[in-house]
């Protein structure tokens, strides 16, 4: 009975999903978020570039339109050729680096001889041009080209240029060389004795200040050719020659990187809320999945377990009996299946109420547990109904000492509410064959055995034995015929035994008697048939039909009045007198002309509703006769307690009064005893003429028996009515 607790994969589920997601989705979100900064970081960097080169591209220009502006001049070719120091330090050297910021010029005569240099705004001896001649001649031999192949016109002439990076005195530099051309007709030049002027400007400090500042490009600079950590943001610095003279850095700008530096602190803030905010949602989750869990797990519980006892119901009762059976074939075992059913449960809810019953259940529940082994499955089937399934059970023996366990609990009274209740329990017992138990069939087998301890006096166990199935079986056809029989209303009738007055000649009354005319069962003796009835829960169908044939019959005879057997359980039925003052209305017979024939165990049950019943059908004007008296307890207290008009003496004394003197005198008692409580009585059973005799000294009111008239058919007793016939003459066997 041990509850199975489960894993709670929900919970974890749930949870694992939402942190799944929490960290897919912060993954995602970063992923993009350094993506998009690269991206940008990128981006900047391609702009910062182009800008850089623009820079450089633009410084070489106007180096080159700078130059242009002196080389392309009557007076230049002149005072050049004239060898004037003075004036080509005033226009073409010294100004250039007053005016441009050139760092260097050298004026080379038409045989590449320097005939002037300047260095930093210094005017030195044209010798100094050997230190750079090596990085300038090879780019003054491309104009020399230039002005070869163009020979003899002015006009390309005046627009030879050439220009490269090179280096001077290891330092990085512009290059741009420009022949010396007269900028008018007035100074004729013969072609091959153009003078070139050569201009140098260093890749420096001021130069890329000037790219920075025009391009806002940060902590621009110049790198040595041979650094030994080139970062992204430089451009090399390449001659024409291909060779690498040096680069220009800078401070690479990162939008993206500053952005998400920036904005970090509200960042890690918005990831610190979202975490609490889903820390805080994981736990409302939890919570309610885990209620929710709960709540699945109970209604799989409730599912399989009964709610007053915590028992396995039903449904988990059959699932176990299957898995024993399949078990027990296996091994060769054996199960004894136990139906327990508390004795008179009804009783006890009816007397001390419902929460008293429920209360029985509950500690029936822990007696039946306390009584098994770990192994064994107690299950409530409903009401007061429990089974065992015993498993490793060898025979029926066995099964019996566990039944003698479980009645000896029994045995102990149970406090309810605050009075002490014996109450004792029947079982029945199936034990499943060798091989192949079919669940239904035990639990139908087990069923029957209960049945029989109950019809055998409570409180003990029966092991159900081979033929109680026949009998059921044959019970259950008798049923249903008799169902048949009781729609279609024509086997069924009665037989009316006349009741005679004390004189013995004159017909009071008739006993209506159940008769069925059925080929088989017309020899079931009605008593019998009752107990059927009464088991299989058709009395109230059975009685209604009897009554209704007796009244109708009395409504259209002559007959004072008929006297119907009525059985305990009809009078239990509150509705009953309602029911049948409407149906004597409905026959048109008068309620005083019907009386009820009932038996001693009606008394005896001390009911509530039948003292009530019957007192409302004394009221209503219905004789109420106590038959078969002296064959129970018949306790004189009762016939105080409750009204009865007639006593009925049971033939067993009638018949002994011939023979048994003692006989004689209990029946003399009995009929005193009537006398003085003013009740009538009735012999039945006289058979004899001595008995006659004997019962008319003693003054009994009526007499019945075959001596008089045995039961007649309504049509005989109509006859004999009128007149037409003897019953004395037609003495004869119940048919
Ligand atoms: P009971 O009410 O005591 O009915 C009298 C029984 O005694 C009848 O048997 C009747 O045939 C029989 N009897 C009458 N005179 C003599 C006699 O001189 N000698 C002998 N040996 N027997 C005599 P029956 O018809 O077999 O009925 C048996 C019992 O079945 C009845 O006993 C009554 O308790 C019950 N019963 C019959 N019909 C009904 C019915 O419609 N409803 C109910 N609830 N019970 C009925
Ligand atoms: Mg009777
Ligand atoms: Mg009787």
């Amino acid at each position: 009975m041990v509850v199975q607790s489960h894993p709670r994969p929900l919970t974890f589920q749930v949870t694992l999903t939402v942190l799944a997601l929490a960290v897919l989705g912060l993954g995602l979100a970063a992923g993009f978020g350094l993506l998009a900064t690269l991206q940008v970081d990128r981006t900047a960097f391609d702009t910062q570039r182009t800008f850089l080169v623009n820079g450089l591209k633009e410084e070489a220009q106007a180096l080159q339109r700078e130059q242009e502006s002196v080389a392309v001049w009557d007076d230049a070719v002149t005072y050049a050729k004239s060898g004037n120091q003075q004036w080509m330090t005033e226009n073409l050297g010294a100004w250039m680096y007053a005016y441009y910021g050139h760092d260097r010029v050298y004026v080379l005569d038409d045989h590449d001889q320097p005939v002037h240099a300047m260095r930093d705004g210094q005017t030195l001896q044209p010798q100094v041009f050997s230190e750079d001649q090596n990085a300038i001649l090879p780019v003054v031999g491309r104009i020399r080209q230039l002005l070869a192949g163009s020979a003899g016109s002015e006009d390309t002439a005046s627009k030879a240029a050439a220009e490269d990076l090179v280096t001077i005195g290891d330092r990085p530099a512009m290059l741009s060389v420009m022949p010396l051309v007269p900028s008018s007709d007035r100074v004729a030049q013969s072609p091959g004795s153009e003078f070139v002027h050569v201009t140098v400007q260093f890749i420096d400090d001021a130069l890329t200040d000037r790219i920075a500042r025009r391009y806002q490009l940060k902590n621009l600079h110049v790198l040595p050719r041979l650094t030994q950590t080139i970062t992204d943001a430089t451009v090399p610095l390449i001659g024409t020659n291909g060779v690498i003279l040096g680069y220009v850095g800078w401070e690479q700008a990162r939008p993206g990187a500053s952005l998400v530096r920036e904005a970090a602190p509200a960042l890690f803030g918005a990831i610190a809320i979202s975490a609490a905010i889903l820390i805080y949602l994981l736990r409302r989750l939890r919570r309610a999945s885990g209620q929710l869990q709960i709540s699945q797990d109970k209604a799989r519980y409730l599912a399989f377990h009964d709610t007053l006892t915590g028992l396995p119901n039903r449904a988990l009762f059959e699932d176990r009996l299957r898995r024993a059976l399949v078990n027990a074939d296996r091994d060769k075992g054996r199960v004894a299946l136990l139906y327990v059913d508390l004795d008179r449960f009804k009783h006890i809810n009816d007397t001390l109420g419902h929460p008293a019953g429920d209360e029985l259940v509950r500690q029936t529940a822990v007696r039946l547990v306390q009584s098994v082994r770990e192994i064994d499955t107690v299950a409530r089937l409903g009401g007061d109904e429990f089974a065992i399934i015993l498993s490793g059970v060898k025979d029926a023996r066995n099964a019996e000492d566990f039944c003698d366990i479980v009645l000896a609990q029994f045995s102990i009274p149970f406090q309810l509410a605050d009075d002490q209740v014996f109450v004792s329990t029947s079982i029945g017992i199936a034990l499943s064959p060798d091989v192949g138990a079919d669940p239904d069939d035990l639990l139908r087998k087990a069923d029957i055995a209960l049945y029989e301890a109950k019809k055998n006096g409570r409180g003990r166990y029966q092991v159900f034995a081979g033929d109680m199935d026949e009998i059921l079986l044959r019970k259950r056809r008798i049923e249903s015929e008799l169902r048949e029989a009781l729609t279609s209303g024509d086997q069924i009738r009665l037989t009316y035994q006349p009741i005679y007055a004390g004189d013995c000649q004159t017909i009071v009354g008739a006993e209506a008697l159940l008769r069925w005319a059925h080929p088989i069962h017309a020899a079931l003796p009605p008593g019998n048939l009752v107990a059927l009835a009464e088991e299989r829960g058709m009395i109230g169908l059975l009685g209604d039909y009897v009554l209704r044939q007796a009244a109708r019959f009395a409504a259209t005879s002559t007959l004072p009045w008929v006297a119907v057997n009525v059985s305990p359980l009809q009078l239990r039925d509150k509705s009953f007198p309602e029911r049948l003052a409407r149906l004597l209305e409905e026959c048109g017979l008068t309620p005083s002309r019907l009386q009820l024939e009932i038996t001693e165990s009606v008394l005896l049950a001390n009911n509530d509703t039948t003292r009530s019943v019957l007192g409302a059908l004394r009221a209503a004007g219905i004789v109420v006769a106590l038959d078969d008296f002296g064959t129970g307890y018949s306790a004189i207290s009762y016939l105080r307690h409750h009204r009865i008009d007639k006593l009925k003496i049971d033939r067993s004394f009638i018949q002994t009064i011939g023979n048994d003197a003692s006989a004689a005198a209990i029946v003399k008692a009995l009929v005193d005893l009537a006398l003085a409580l003013d009740i009538r009585v009735t012999a039945e059973g006289v058979e004899t003429e001595a008995q006659k005799d004997r019962l008319m000294a003693m003054h009994c009111d009526e007499f019945q028996g075959y001596l008089l008239s045995p039961p007649l058919e309504a049509a005989e007793l109509s006859a004999v009515l009128a007149g037409g016939a003897q019953p004395l003459q037609m003495v004869r066997s119940r048919d």
